[in-house]
């Protein structure tokens, strides 16, 4: 299965580090124009800034092409500034403008939710079929999840909120599992990828 990492703005590097330990050598790659976008069969959408990787996506000419793939339910993990863009709905932010999105993960977040860049903060994330202790969540300037629509399915926990949620194989969660050295939630996601 080819495995890209969405690579305009934000954690590339560290996803693809995470990845490269999980996949053959061949099978990641650095997505950055419509020719590699369609070659591959699973992406990530890094966490970042979402209204700039919205602009760079734009610039690019991605947008359309990635809109179609993710309609046509290219399975896709997402991580904060990645989620902001598949959600449906965004309460606006009293941090600026908010980016357009793609629309296809039934959730409203608010960017920025839990306040500025000194408000990151870490903590135990429990996610549905990872066994062993609970997830090490990294959450920096992240979105919060207001509300979780009927067409989709929260997986992931930080006490009772939700942080992760999903349709079939297309994920979002609001913190950063490429930022720690964990790599059970990649490679929870790449198995459900792989069966899909
Ligand atoms: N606050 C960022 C945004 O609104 C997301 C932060 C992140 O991805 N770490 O896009």
């Amino acid at each position: 299965m080819k495995v890209g990492v969405l690579a305009l703005q934000g954690n590339v590097p560290e996803h693809l580090r995470a990845l490269a330990g999980l996949l053959p050598r061949g099978d990641l790659i650095a997505v950055r124009y419509p020719r590699e976008l369609a070659e591959v069969e699973a992406l990530f959408l890094p966490g970042g800034e979402s209204t700039t990787i919205a602009r760079l996506l734009r610039e690019t000419e991605l947008w359309e092409p990635l809109a179609v793939r993710l309609h046509e339910g290219l399975p896709v993990l997402a991580t904060c500034a990645g989620l902001i863009l598949l959600a449906r709905r965004l309460a606006p932010s009293p941090f600026g403008r908010d980016p357009a999105t793609f629309g296809v993960l039934d959730v409203t977040v608010r960017r920025n939710d839990y306040g500025a860049q000194r408000e990151s903060f870490e903590g135990p994330v429990r996610v549905e079929g990872l066994s062993g202790p609970p997830f090490p969540g990294v959450f920096i300037r992240a979105p919060r999840i207001l509300e979780v629509g009927r067409g989709a399915d929260p997986f992931a926990w930080k006490g009772s909120e939700v942080v992760g949620v999903r349709t079939g194989t297309c994920w979002g969660t609001t913190f950063h599992p490429e930022l720690s050295h964990d790599l059970r939630v990649h490679r929870l996601f790449l198995a459900e990828a792989r069966r899909h």
